[in-house]
Formats: C-alpha cells, sequence, structure tokens
C-alpha cells in the first residue's frame, strides 16, 4: 500500500463516516421528533402523569415511590422534561404539560441507566441521550 493508497482509503472511509454521521443524525432526529409530528395521546394532569409513571417504572422494574413526577413543570432553562437525582435514591422528573407517555419513557430511563449518577461529559451525554431515544421510540433497552 503506498501514500496514494492510503489517501484513497482516509477519503473513501472519510465519505462514508460523512454519510453513516448524517443518516445517523436524520435516525436520531427521526426518532426524538417522532412524538411530536404523530398525535400521541397527551398526559393532560398530575394524577395522569402519576399513573404513567407507575406503569412505565414497573416495566424497568423500578421503584415509583423514590419517583417524584411534576407536571406542567419542564427544566426552566430548555422548557423540556428533565430528570434529576435528588437524594439518595430520590429523583424528580419534570415534564411540560401535554407531555407525551414516550416523553415520560425516556426519562424513566436515564433513572434506569444511571445516568443521573454519572458525571455528565460529552460523551456520556451523547451516549445517555441516544439510548433513552431508541428506548422511548422504540422500547429497546441498551
Ligand atoms: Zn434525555
Amino acid at each position: 500500500m503506498d501514500w496514494g493508497d492510503v489517501s484513497q482509503y482516509l477519503e473513501t472511509a472519510a465519505t462514508v463516516a460523512g454519510y453513516g454521521g448524517i443518516l445517523y443524525l436524520t435516525t436520531m432526529t427521526g426518532l426524538s421528533s417522532y412524538d411530536i409530528l404523530l398525535r400521541h395521546s397527551r398526559i393532560k394532569s398530575q394524577e395522569e402523569l402519576d399513573a404513567v409513571v407507575e406503569e412505565e417504572a414497573f416495566h424497568l422494574e423500578l421503584d415509583p415511590g423514590t419517583i417524584e413526577a411534576r407536571y406542567g413543570e419542564p427544566s426552566p432553562s430548555l422548557n423540556r422534561a428533565f430528570v434529576t437525582k435528588t437524594t439518595v435514591d430520590g429523583y424528580v422528573i419534570g415534564v411540560p404539560k401535554n407531555t407525551t407517555r414516550n416523553i415520560v419513557k425516556h426519562e424513566l430511563y436515564h433513572i434506569y441507566r444511571g445516568d443521573c449518577e454519572q458525571e455528565e461529559g460529552a460523551v456520556n451525554a451523547f451516549l445517555a441521550e441516544n439510548r433513552a431515544i431508541l428506548y422511548q421510540s422504540l422500547g429497546i433497552t441498551m
């Protein structure tokens, strides 16, 4: 293999990685938009949210007693659903009004995977978000 082959190889690899990256980003953006575009049923009250959290926590074998869900209280900075750890084994999930079950599943999956326990580096955050999107949209646990 001479330098020409190497540079040809690198060019091809970069092209493939570029297309792969575009495909990947398109897929993940598509999956995360799935809730917004399709008319999934909306959660209309705190009581309904509590019921959904209990059901979905059960699927992930989480103790719903450790999770406080707050209806109509998304993160103030991003106006999006969030989850955070509050005590040793306690969590808060905040969601906007009219959120969907899939969004709740997404936040619960972060608890399930221990994402709230870890230092939030860029790579960790990237992996954690994409795992949670796969679970919320397709039910894939990984
Ligand atoms: Zn997330």
